[in-house]
């Protein structure tokens, strides 16, 4: 199924347009212009996209890759090295003198006020008798070691975990594909001719419209309206309508008094779907590949199966005669 904000993004990209991820001061990713273009019913703009990419309508690039807290999932998270005994983050890199007698520390502990001294067997330091070596010291349990461990922390709920921890989530840019063109010339196209069907009939008809119901507005692909008889009718455009969305749709179209036309663009609705249409609740037609509504429709058991290489399956569901012609 495609939601009117679905269809208004991916229609947005025509002809050459591209969704580029935004990235906040603070770490946050965002496609601005698709949020703006979604209805609040809609899915996450990212998922939204991500979900068409699948399909193949877009197509994704790689842009880079972010990484979230795995506590709170804020984005930004922070680069820090700690003690590799104590897990603290008080460990500095600092110069560190070795004396012959093994005792190792950092420089000030050797400066006595009287010159050099080694702070663990007293004796003066000549130089011979110390190794200078840039080392990491603790400062919380005083361990002295060559390489720190690494670790992120989140700024925003403090919580410090090593970097394969981190949620990783990629980032792509979005534009649309040659079958997603096709794929949405005929959404669009089974949009203008249903519209076309029902002003022919007297209806006062708008495309992507917005319908509100006790304040609470959403669209629908097409609103008729006969303010002379008192009817009212939204239509829902759909590859293969599945029974939950159907469902949804005819939910939404009681509580607005309006009657729901459900329109397939694939030919094929779900079996439950159908079961709906075969009562009076709900008007179903199919939308076929000469430009024509019809009445036939076919049905699957699931639409599931119906989503993955749906171009290969529009073009079978086609070749096959439709039930109740
Ligand atoms: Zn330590
Ligand atoms: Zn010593
Ligand atoms: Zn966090």
């Amino acid at each position: 199924m495609v939601s009117p904000g679905e269809l208004r993004i991916i229609d947005e990209l025509i002809p050459n347009g591209e969704y580029k991820p935004e990235i906040s001061a603070e770490g946050t990713v965002s496609y601005p212009n698709v949020t703006q273009l979604l209805d609040d019913v809609d899915d996450d703009p990212a998922d939204v996209l991500e979900h068409f990419a699948t399909r193949g309508v877009l197509a994704n690039e790689f842009v880079s890759k972010v990484y979230v807290c795995p506590e709170c999932t804020t984005e930004g998270l922070q680069y820090t090295t700690v003690c590799s005994a104590c897990g603290s983050a008080h460990a500095i890199e600092t110069t560190v003198l070795e004396h012959v007698c093994g005792y190792a520390g950092p420089e000030t502990e050797f400066d006595a006020a009287d010159g050099y001294r080694c702070p663990d067997c007293e004796m003066d330091l000549e130089s011979s008798d110390v190794d200078e070596t840039d080392r990491y010291v603790c400062e919380e349990c005083s361990e002295i070691f060559d390489i720190p461990d690494e670790r992120l922390w989140c700024r925003e709920c403090f919580s410090l975990f090593p970097p394969v921890d981190a949620i990783e989530r990629v980032l792509y840019r979005y534009r649309l594909t040659a079958d997603g063109e096709q794929w949405l010339d005929r959404q669009k196209d089974a949009r203008q001719t249903i519209a076309e069907v029902l002003a022919d009939r007297r209806f006062e008809t708008e495309i992507d419209a917005t319908v509100t119901d006790d304040g609470a507005s959403r669209s629908v692909h097409v609103l008729a309206e006969d303010d002379l008889l008192d009817e009212r009718r939204i239509v829902s455009i759909h590859e293969t309508p599945d029974e939950e969305r159907i469902d949804a749709f005819c939910a939404f179209a009681n509580s607005i008094d309006a009657h729901p036309v459900v329109v397939t663009t694939s030919g094929a609705v779900e079996e439950g779907v159908a079961a709906r249409a075969d009562g009076s609740e709900l008007t179903l037609l199919a939308y076929r590949e000469n430009g024509a509504i019809e009445t036939s429709y076919e049905t699957v058991e699931s639409a599931d199966t119906h989503r993955q290489g749906f171009f290969q399956r529009l073009t079978a569901a086609l070749e096959v005669p439709g039930k109740g012609q």
